[in-house]
This record gives structure tokens, sequence and C-alpha cells, in this order.
């Protein structure tokens, strides 16, 4: 679109925001004229060629998207190689739509084998005529002479399996076919359309095609539900016809909107209250059962992505993440020993449990096997060696005392014993703290560890073996 639109604003092409198929006489005349010179006058149908819209909510108003000027090829302007493709593409169609059929003979072979029969189709163009600039819409499959009755003899034959596949994504091409098919939009807000869907994340590009997010599913179950006559296909097209009689002023816009926004008003107040948390959260069944209760589970949409709910939430609080891990299978899994060389271990609860290990938003955290109904978490902390390593060792305070670490608002400081209430501080380097945790530091460690395991295997292995 962007593209047609420069070739408009340089004024080769014109509007391009239409669907109409209208084309001035003038340019109808012109468009014969050059036919006949330059292809002959074999390419001119008998009477020129009007079309009328398919779609009944075309803007007429508009011309059809053509040339300025039929004469001029791209070639001739000077265009980069994209607006040279539009421009070609739209010139070619001008030309096409004005042009003599083609003459195409085509031939169906019926060959019987026993008692199935296979059939054969050939086409063959006797005149191109609008095909000579359209050629890419049809090719010929041209067949060997045959004559009735000739026996055939088997050459090759080849077992194939075929699959059929499911419709294809919609691409943003194929969406705005739906969107002309439907009545829905005009051609002014197709484009708006699809940049807004993006945008909101309802669906994700993927190539190509159009995905729909989990968003993007979650509002269109809601809407299907709660607002049916809304999202209702032709719902949508009668307003664009009702805005269209506004434009054309054969409505009152004031009527139109009380007549739609009245019962509108109404349904927000009762869905105001009927709509339920599981209308936007739920996504559909899994088939986990629950770690708690056995029941199945539902996948639900959380703040954090998807996840796996008990059905019997909140009553139970049974959850597993998307494949189906629980919290504990989770916490164990974070356990790792590489876990293990930069965290002290779990703490314990007075009864002896392990306490989880967590993911909330701000990173892992020590959970009390009772969170959330218990609400007791601990911070991680570093393993002495790795504490030094970053953050050297405890300063001690003016009064002789070694400070402790705190964390606040802006991140970790050193902090006097009695802090608040003494408030000696020292400030860390927020970045410098987070590049030695994220364990650059730990690299010529590792590094080390290498290079002594690989000496023991290469070297002393043999020493000692023998
Ligand atoms: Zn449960």
């Amino acid at each position: 679109m962007s593209i047609a639109q420069k070739l408009y604003e340089a004024g080769y092409i014109t509007y391009m925001r239409t669907d109409s198929v209208n084309v001035s006489a003038e340019a109808v005349k012109k468009t014969q004229a050059f036919i006949a010179k330059n292809y002959g006058n074999d390419y001119l149908p008998k009477y020129a060629r009007t079309y009328k819209t398919k779609s009944k909510v075309a803007q007429e108003a508009h011309e059809a998207i053509r040339p300025s000027d039929i004469t001029k090829t791209a070639n001739k302007l000077a265009l980069d190689s994209s607006s040279d493709k539009v421009y070609t593409l739209i010139r070619n169609r001008m030309l096409a739509s004005q042009m003599e059929d083609a003459v195409i003979e085509s031939t169906q072979v019926k060959v019987r084998v026993s008692e199935y029969f296979f059939k054969l189709n050939g086409q063959k163009i006797l005149f191109p005529g609008f095909l000579s600039v359209y050629p890419e819409s049809t090719s010929e499959q041209l067949l060997p002479k045959l004559t009735e009755s000739q026996e055939l003899f088997l050459n090759e034959l080849f077992a194939e399996q075929h699959f059929t596949s499911p419709p294809a994504r919609y691409s943003e091409a194929s969406l705005i076919k739906s969107l002309e098919q439907y009545g829905i939009g005009r051609p002014s807000t197709y484009a708006p359309t699809i940049s807004t869907i993006l945008a909101r994340k309802y669906v994700e590009k993927e190539g190509r095609n159009l995905i729909p997010t989990d968003t993007g599913m979650v509002v269109t179950r809601l809407l299907e539900k709660h607002f049916p006559n809304i999202v209702d296909i032709s719902f949508t097209a009668n307003l664009e016809e009702d805005l269209d009689h506004i434009a054309e002023g054969k409505r009152v816009w004031t009527e139109m909107m009380h007549d739609f926004y009245q019962p509108f008003a109404k349904q927000l107040e009762v869905k105001d209250k009927e709509i339920s948390r599981d209308d936007f959260t739920v996504l559909g069944k899994s088939n986990y059962k629950c770690p708690d209760c056995k029941r199945p589970m539902i996948i639900k949409l959380g703040r954090y992505g998807r996840f796996v709910s008990c059905s019997n939430f909140p009553e139970c609080k049974g959850m597993r993440s998307e494949d189906g891990k629980t919290e504990a299978d989770q916490a164990k899994e974070a356990y790792t020993n590489e876990f293990l060389s930069l965290y002290k271990p779990a703490p314990q609860t007075e009864d002896g449990k392990d306490y989880l290990l967590k993911r909330g938003r701000y990173g892992k955290f020590w959970a009390h096997p009772g969170y959330p109904k218990i609400k007791d978490a601990k911070p991680l902390e570093f393993t002495s060696a790795v504490f030094k390593k970053v953050y050297g060792t405890k300063p001690k305070s003016k009064d002789g005392k070694r400070m402790v670490l705190r964390n606040g608002k802006f991140g970790e400081f050193w902090a006097h014993p009695n802090y608040p209430e003494v408030k000696e501080v020292i400030r860390l380097n927020k970045k410098e703290i987070e590049a030695k945790k994220t364990g650059s530091g730990d690299n010529l460690e590792r590094f080390c560890v290498i290079i002594a395991v690989l000496f023991y295997y290469t070297h002393l292995h043999f020493l000692f073996a023998r």
C-alpha cells in the first residue's frame, strides 16, 4: 500500500484506496488506442468492456486503480524495482481489462483400463488475447495427437500417497480478501485493521502467516460468548452500510447511533456483572490430572503465559506448567549442581521440611512448602565463596561493626546492622554486581577446571593406570 501511495503521489496512478472497478470513458478510449497501436485490432473487443463490482459496498465515487497514462511503461518512468512491480501489475491489469478474450482449445481424453477410466486434460491457446499481458493466468497443457479407440501402452506406474491439508493460515492479503468478501471495513481501513490486531498482539506474524495468539483466542471467545451480536459478521457489514447511507445523506447519524448505542450500553452493564475471570483466562482442556486432587485440569492464560490449573479452582489450587510439570518437579529441576555451587541449599521449616524454589516476577526465591497459603518467602543466599566473589568482604561501619547487605528500591547496599536507626550505608555499583552475579567472574574458574580435567585424562590417567 505504501508503494502504491508513492506512485499515486507521484501522479503515476489514480487513487489507490479503492476497490471500485469503474474506469472513466476517457481512460478506456486511450487504452483502446494503445492496444490497437501496439497489439493490433485483433486484440480489441467489439465494444469497450465495462465491469460491475461483485462487492455491494465498493466505493463507486473513485475510479478503479489504473495508470494515469497507459502509454507509459514502468521503464519509461524509471521506477525502483518494487515500484516497478506494483506499477506493471496495475498497468497490465488495465490493458488486459480492455483486451479481447483469449481463445483456448481444451481437450479431454478418457483412457479406459479394464473397468476404470483415467482422465487427461489438455489445453492449447489458439489466440492469446488478454493473456499476452497476463500470461500467468493460464498455461498450455499440450497432449500428444490421439485418435479414438487408439491402444495405449503402459510406460510406468507410480504409487503415490497424498495428504489433504487443513486450510492455510490467513496472510495479510487473504485476510483482506475475506474482509472484502464479508463487507467488513473499507479499502481505507483494511491496512489499519491489520496493524491494530498486530499491535494488540491478537495475532503474530510468522513469515507471511498471521498466527492467533493466546490473547487473541481468549478475546475472541469472550466476545463470541458475551457479545455475539457485535462480532456477528452481518452486524458489522450492516453497520458499514449504515455509515455509507449516512455519507450519502440517506440516514441521520444521530438516529443510527441511538439505535446502536442504547442496547449496547445496556448490554455492557449486564455483562460487567456477568463476565467471570474464567471468561478471559481459560484456553481449553488439558490431558493432565491435578497433582493434588486427581481431577482433570484446564489450560489457562496467566500473567506469565500458559499454565495448567485444577478444574476445581479455587477450591483446589493444584497447578502444573504448560508441559505438565508440578511445582515440586520444577523446584527439583532448578536445584542443579550449578545452582548449588552458587547458592546455599534450601532453608528448612521448623518441622524439617525443605522450602521450595520458585520463580516470581522478580526472579527465584525460596517459598514455604505451604506457600501461597503460608505467606513465607526467603531470598536465595549465595554460598560464602560466591558471596565474597560478588560483594567482596563485608565492610566495617565507623563504629567497627560488620555491615550487612540489604535490598532496597534501588538495589542492594551495605547497611549498618542497626539500620535504619543508624543511617550509615555504602552504595553498591548495581551494574558491576549484576555482571558478577551472572557469572562472568566464574568463567575463568570453569576454564581452569576444564583444563585440569583434560590434563588428568591426557597425562595423569595413564600414570595412575600403570
Ligand atoms: Zn485439584
